[in-house]
């Protein structure tokens, strides 16, 4: 499998909490979407099984910036081909301009269902403008939906967060991701963190909301395949898969990765330095890590363990011509010996307790 992403590092307001590659200064949007073109146009690649486009706010590109790119990727014709969209910056004609070049899947950032909640995140949009795009999706004959959601939010009680999760089950989409918010440096609510100005909840009540989130989304029919990734059967993303399982992926835009034949490769982060590399040599790399055998292998073991499959033993034999025990049977038995891990047939992978502690597990394939 190879996946294509493409980087669009524009939003219109930061949200508190986000310290992704992005401006709000969209000044730079006609420049930039024309470098873009030019860096995907001298691909050599062009066989995808995936394309995502993330940001940043991909949605807040004008209708014929959008149409620009749309064509340049018109010919890849992927399996799956995801954007990510935030309300507020989403609309009829785009949507059916999504539909037309082939987007068969939606992203869509919502995080949570009470307004108030949106309002202390930073966030453009309420709950309603979320639900007029997310309908209207539905209705142009979108079939694979994902809504991001966020859990771990300042002055959040459980019940708001199961309000959220009733509200967007009933809504039936196909994909729910939520992720706990982590507190990033260079953001404002890093600044209030240090403040003692942000109420978060302590470890067990996360715990206890992640077990809740858990258990409500399979009784209603989505089943757990990655810590933070919930999906019906069928509709798990598999641009993310590719992270996860050691697959290849290009990333193009303003600080995008690649990974290629065990190395890894970044754009520069800077827009107008991307804009000028790529208008005047035709790539913008900036840094190129070849990475060795051990750092391969950990990188394995832990993007792999992230989903519920675990790491296939096979996989790993074939890849890099060991044996999983040989080269980690210590790690291996110490973290089953803690319940943290187990053998499933030809693979192995995280248990309750092992998701609860992933860290402790991913740094233990860290030598
Ligand atoms: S919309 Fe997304 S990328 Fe943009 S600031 Fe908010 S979280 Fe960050």
């Amino acid at each position: 499998m190879k996946g294509l992403y493409i980087h669009i590092p524009f939003c219109k307001s930061k949200c508190y909490y986000c310290d992704f590659n992005s401006i709000v200064n969209t000044e730079y949007q006609d420049e930039y979407i024309e470098a873009l073109i030019r860096e995907i146009n001298l691909l050599e690649e062009k066989n995808f099984d995936t394309i995502f486009i993330g940001g940043g706010t991909p949605t807040i590109l004008s209708i014929k910036n959008l149409e620009k790119l749309l064509r340049t990727v018109k010919e890849f014709t992927p399996k799956e081909f995801t954007i990510e969209a935030n309300p507020g910056t989403l609309n009829l004609e785009k949507l059916n301009m999504l539909k037309k070049y082939g987007v068969n899947r939606l992203s869509i950032g919502l995080q949570s269902t009470d307004n108030k909640v949106l309002k202390k995140l930073g966030r453009i949009h309420t709950y309603e403008q979320f639900l007029i795009n997310f309908k209207d999706a539905k209705s142009l004959g979108f079939k694979n939906i994902n809504v991001d959601l966020m859990f771990n939010l300042p002055d959040q009680n459980v019940n708001e967060f199961i309000e959220t999760l009733l509200n967007v089950i009933k809504l039936e989409p196909q994909h729910i991701s939520c992720y706990s918010l982590i507190i990033e440096e260079d953001t404002r609510f890093y600044n209030l963190y240090q403040n003692d100005e942000l109420n978060l909840l302590d470890e067990e009540e996360e715990r206890l909301l992640y077990h809740t989130m858990i258990n409500l989304l399979k009784e209603n029919g989505y089943n757990q395949y990655e810590i933070s990734n919930f999906a019906k059967i069928g509709y798990e993303c598999r641009h993310n898969i590719i992270y996860w399982s050691d697959d290849e992926y290009i990333g193009v835009g303003a600080g995008a990765h690649s990974y290629i034949n065990g190395i890894r490769y970044s754009n520069v982060k800077d827009i107008k330095k991307y804009i000028y590399n790529i208008k005047n040599y035709g790539n913008a790399i900036e840094e190129k890590n070849i990475l060795t055998k051990e750092e391969h292998m950990a990188e394995f073991m832990f993007l792999g363990l992230r989903m519920n499959c675990g790491i296939n033993i096979n996989k790993f034999k074939s890849k890099f011509n060991e044996d999983v025990m040989q080269v980690y049977g210590n790690e291996i038995l110490d973290l089953i010996d803690k319940g943290l891990i187990e053998k499933y047939g030809e693979n192995i992978r995280l248990t309750e307790k092992g998701r609860d502690l992933s860290n402790l597990v991913f740094v233990s394939f860290l030598k």
